[in-house]
């Protein structure tokens, strides 16, 4: 009877516990919004954007298909769109995709970098409602290739730089406008930047990046909007999984062909995901927004350490965002086998695309998959592979920079840390500095995320101000 009050007693102190917790778990004091007031010509940004979208300037794996008079004509507008930029920063020529200016502050020694790309990924123009390199405008929409991702960003950055010179601003320290025009194909411009500020002592003190974006409805019982700052992003490879057999003909086969082979190596990998791990992205992540969500969330985010089990379980099972936050993610997308439906393949080969979590490597990750699959009949090749970022710090000046930025564009928004799932460009300066934020200055909603290189992308015109609004915040305290 003792041994089961004891253990009634138990139940209740431990439900206590998690209530309490739960009840304490309330949302932090949050970055003081920037509130200066800012004043800029909309239209004019409209339009400036409008111009950018009309160059056709499209990257190709293939360069030779690349069509250089279309990124000399973005070039030369610059300087009828932003000639207070063009006439006041300095311009360092380090590639033919790559524009590095200087804007020269009253202090060289805590740089600013804010990064954007000007190249775009192709269209299939039949696909689109709109023609995508016209910059039409229809009830307060912009339509074309590039306006999300993220000619909007760029022209944002210089559209503020461009107003507060005007207005006779000058930054307390340099800021460099760092442009690649080759980021879709992951091209060497971003490279030979950090390159020229590694080479010249130049150590960022804030790097700013597309990443996260103000989004509506993508953590768990949060209403309110989130202002998602990327501080990490995770890596990648490409690995096949392959098999060599005798081929032949399909009629008398061995008990298991090489697809059969490949197949089970398949489902080994998916039927045994990664670890999870709550790397510190994700922490800071559930720890902001956790709080502002629904009570039964609220209860699991506050006791996380308890109820790491049930969302490893409901992750494994759902999969999808929330679970690629979590660990390295595995997906199959390619096979090959033989070229006749009557033939053993000679060759089969299965491709997967692995999203590394900034505890993995490209060298562990491919450790781990050999050490699952257990088959040494079937090679495991890295086909090619990036490391994840570094995790940048949070809580300092730059992040509250940054952080203020937002919150003062969009009232009412929680600003929080989160891991980036895609790469970017800025994952070269993770070897600078440790200060690199990955945000796009705009409020997205699911189906605009979706149209970011896919078919109709477009902006509501309002965001494109919202930019401008949001640098000429941030360039003011840098
Ligand atoms: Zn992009």
């Amino acid at each position: 009877m003792a041994a089961l009050m004891i253990i009634l007693l138990l139940i209740v102190l431990f439900i206590a516990l998690i209530l309490y917790r739960t009840l304490r778990f309330l949302p932090k004091e949050s970055v003081k919004p920037d509130s200066g007031e800012v004043t800029f010509d909309a239209e004019k940004s409209i339009e400036a954007l409008r111009k950018l979208i009309q160059c056709r300037t499209i990257s190709y794996y293939d360069n030779s298909l690349e069509d250089d008079s279309e990124f000399l004509k973005l070039e030369s507008f610059l300087s009828e769109l932003y000639p207070n930029v063009i006439k006041t920063c300095e311009r360092i020529n380090l590639h033919k995709r790559a524009i590095l200016l200087r804007w020269k502050g009253k202090s060289s020694d805590k740089p600013s970098v804010m990064m954007a790309h000007y190249d775009v990924v192709p269209v299939e123009e039949d696909n689109w409602q709109k023609a995508p390199f016209e910059g039409i405008i229809e009830e307060g929409v912009l339509w074309g290739r590039g306006t999300l991702d993220t000619k909007v960003t760029f022209g944002g950055v210089l559209g503020a730089a461009d107003t507060l010179i005007a207005s006779g601003f000058t930054p307390e320290q340099d800021i460099y406008l760092a442009f690649s025009g080759g980021e879709e194909v992951s091209g060497e411009s971003a490279i030979k930047i950090v390159e020229y500020f590694d080479k010249n002592n130049i150590k960022p003190e804030i790097v700013v990046d597309e990443g996260g974006a103000v989004v509506k409805d993508v953590f768990p019982g949060v209403k309110e909007k989130c202002g998602l700052i990327g501080i990490a992003e995770k890596g990648m490879m490409n690995v096949s999984f392959s098999i060599e057999s005798g081929g032949g003909h399909a009629s008398a086969p061995k008990p298991h062909t090489p697809i059969g082979i490949l197949s089970k190596a398949c489902c080994d990998m998916e039927n045994n995901p990664f670890p999870m791990h709550i790397t510190k992205p994700v922490r800071e992540m559930f720890d902001t927004l956790g709080r502002h969500s629904s009570f039964i969330y609220r209860m699991i985010f506050a006791n996380i350490d308890i109820f790491k089990f049930v969302l490893d379980m409901l992750c494994k099972k759902i999969g999808g965002e929330l679970n690629a936050l979590l660990r390295t993610t595995v997906a199959f997308t390619q096979a090959k086998g033989s070229k006749a439906p009557n033939v053993i393949p000679p060759t089969a080969v299965f491709t997967a695309n692995l999203r590394l979590n900034p505890m993995d490597t490209v060298e562990s990750a491919e450790k781990r998959i050999k050490d699952t699959i257990k088959n040494e009949n079937v090679n495991v090749t890295v086909m090619d592979g990036v490391n994840p970022s570094p995790i940048s710090e949070t809580g300092c000046d730059a992040w509250n920079k940054v952080a203020s930025a937002v919150a003062g564009t969009w009232e009412g928004c929680i600003v929080s840390p989160y891991l980036m799932v895609q790469c970017s460009d800025s994952r070269h300066y993770g070897r600078i500095s440790n200060h690199v934020y990955r945000f796009s200055a705009m409020e997205l909603t699911s189906e605009e995320r979706a149209s970011i290189h896919g078919n109709n992308e477009r902006i509501k015109t309002e965001n494109i101000g919202k930019a401008v609004e949001f640098y000429i915040r941030l360039l003011r305290q840098c």
